[in-house]
């Protein structure tokens, strides 16, 4: 079984601006986020990104951009040599619609979980909301929840 660290994007991947990420130019990575995360992926942690963008379902911008937007996070992360290995996120929202994905609901985690074959009580899961921590409970991977555009080098994931 493989570990994993899941992360929410906004916040604590990408600078969070109080308002949708709509456009490459307003992704901005958070200072020292890719050596955090490549410390970890060489302790053996997957690293997925599981976000929430109802921005799409308020056509606030397209699969496509959100496509742009997610190449550009890849780039900047390779620059510190990371890689992902998944991104899931939700295109809904409630004001147009149900869904089982959207967190705090765990769906896009339990797909993570079966499909790479990860351990829930070795993985963490990094959030700026409490739906972020809601969702790792309900799939049983422990919640660390930050300020929003804190440094992920102050996270200990053995002291967690
Ligand atoms: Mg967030
Ligand atoms: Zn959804």
């Amino acid at each position: 079984m493989n570990k994993a660290v899941f992360l929410d994007r906004d916040g604590v991947i990408n600078r969070e601006l109080g308002d949708y990420v709509k456009n490459p130019a307003s992704f901005l990575l958070n200072d020292g986020v890719g050596e955090t995360l490549r410390k970890w992926a060489e302790d053996g942690y997957l690293l997925i990104v599981i976000t929430n963008q109802g921005g799409i379902a308020k056509g606030l911008y397209s699969e496509k951009t959100l496509h742009a937007i997610h190449e550009k996070m890849l780039q900047l992360l390779a620059q510190d040599d990371v890689t992902l290995t998944a991104i899931y996120h939700c295109p809904h929202h409630p004001s147009t619609g149900e869904c089982l994905c959207r967190k705090p609901d765990s769906l896009l985690l339990e797909k993570a979980l079966a499909r790479f074959h990860i351990d829930p009580a070795k993985s963490f899961f990094i959030g700026d909301k409490e739906r972020d921590i809601l969702a790792g409970l309900k799939a049983g991977v422990k919640g660390i929840r930050i300020e929003p555009n804190a440094p992920l080098s102050d996270i200990n994931l053995y002291n967690a």
